[in-house]
């Protein structure tokens, strides 16, 4: 990147995926063609998983899925409180409680044994969840075994949040495969992994779950005579089986989603040599970037660092300031959605989820993106130098 301001996130788009876009303005289909397919194949074949359901954003297929999985009024949704406020909102989307499990203080995904603590008073007070939503923030995968046996152990359904993850691993599985979940959840944003301008999709092994949610993404309405209530009328009849929306992605986006991903591979290697380049040049100065899982690869969609506050001396607030005037497109992720106006009127407090409190003040987003190359990286490692030296 040559320009002045470094981006912290940024796509990749080469003349294959615009090739693949124009072949579409061309063709017969602009939306509900054959790109769509195409393009679920590729996520869910990448992934390992049965099914792919591609939709118009991230946040819908989180929407679709928890409705899909059961959720309802009076029924409870819990999250990460460190996560973009769409995990959450999909729960309210349903009509249903939202409530958090508080991070662990390394690795800033879900905590284990937080959520059984929180499991465990929930079955005393008969507030037990319906759904809960894992983040795989930054890239990282959360502990989803022992997630997975809390669910089995409390009756609860596991969506995965893996809108940073897609190219990640863990225990030698595809993030995404859904081995200890029954969906997940993928993101096509610009920033994210691949993009497909906006868009989403869900991987999931449950053949009725991936009917239902493609379902809903068309109105709740059907065209298979095995699914229908009532006789056909005719060639032209349809059925609305339940509220749906209409949540579609076009086939312009799903070209360019199909297309980016003949590249996801080596997407995902370039971000883990840009983290290595980061870890290897940041080492000793005065802050630290999220703690590991061994057994994961992490997608690598953020790479974060956390500021040793007591030593430095200067605010987050300052050192960010300060890199965004060197043009370091530094960002932060994320405010503790508990703590947005519109949580606080749902009865959220700070001091609730303290260790999710803690992280939000000490945190930094880093330029983080297949197109950096090394210079960038020693530029942000120049201007972090200067921003954390006292004045
Ligand atoms: C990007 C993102 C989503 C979904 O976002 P869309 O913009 O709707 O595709 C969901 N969860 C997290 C953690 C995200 O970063």
């Amino acid at each position: 990147m040559s320009a002045n301001f470094l981006p912290y996130g940024r796509q990749k788009i080469d003349e294959a995926d615009i090739a693949a876009v124009v072949e579409v303005l061309k063709s017969d289909f602009l939306t509900q063609g054959p790109a769509i397919p195409r393009f679920e194949k590729a996520v869910s074949s990448w992934c390992g998983a049965r099914h792919g359901v591609a939709m118009a954003n991230g946040t819908a297929t989180l929407h679709c899925a928890a409705k899909a999985l059961g959720l309802g009024h009076g029924d409870r949704l819990w999250t990460s409180p460190i996560t973009f406020v769409a995990s959450a909102n999909a729960g309210r989307y349903c009509g249903a409680k939202v409530d958090f499990v508080d991070v662990d203080p390394g690795t800033v995904l879900m905590c284990p044994e937080r959520l059984e603590a929180k499991l465990i008073q929930a079955e005393k007070d008969g507030t037990l969840p319906k759904v809960v939503v894992p983040v795989h923030f930054a890239g990282q995968s959360c502990d989803m075994p022992r997630i997975y046996a809390l669910g089995q152990k409390y009756g609860f359904k596991i969506i995965e949040d893996a809108a940073h993850a897609l190219g990640g691993e863990f225990m030698g599985e595809k993030i995404g495969n859904c081995r200890w979940s029954d969906a997940a959840s993928h993101s096509f944003h610009p920033v994210k992994i691949i993009t497909s301008g906006e868009g989403g999709m869900i991987t999931t092994n449950d053949d009725e779950l991936a009917w239902r949610i493609a379902n809903l993404r068309t109105h709740g309405i059907t065209r298979e005579p095995g699914r229908m209530v009532n006789e056909s009328h005719g060639a032209w009849y349809y059925e609305q089986l339940e509220l749906g929306f209409n949540y579609r992605m076009t086939d312009l986006q799903a070209a360019l989603g199909a297309s980016q991903m003949t590249k996801l591979e080596a997407f995902a290697r370039r971000r883990r040599e840009i983290a290595d380049v980061y870890d290897r040049e940041l080492a000793g100065l005065p802050l630290r970037p999220l703690v590991r899982d061994p057994r994961g690869i992490s997608g690598w969609h953020l790479y974060m660092i956390r500021l040793n506050l007591d030593e430095i001396g200067v605010s987050r607030r300052e050192v960010f300031d300060r890199l965004r005037a060197r043009g370091i497109g530094v960002n932060v992720h994320y405010i503790p959605v508990h703590l947005q106006p519109d949580y606080q009127k749902q009865g959220f407090r700070r001091g609730m989820f303290p260790v999710a409190e803690r992280y939000y003040e000490e945190a930094i987003t880093l330029p983080m993106f297949p197109g950096m190359n090394d210079a960038d990286v020693l530029q942000v490692r120049d201007a972090l130098r200067c921003s954390l030296a006292e004045i």
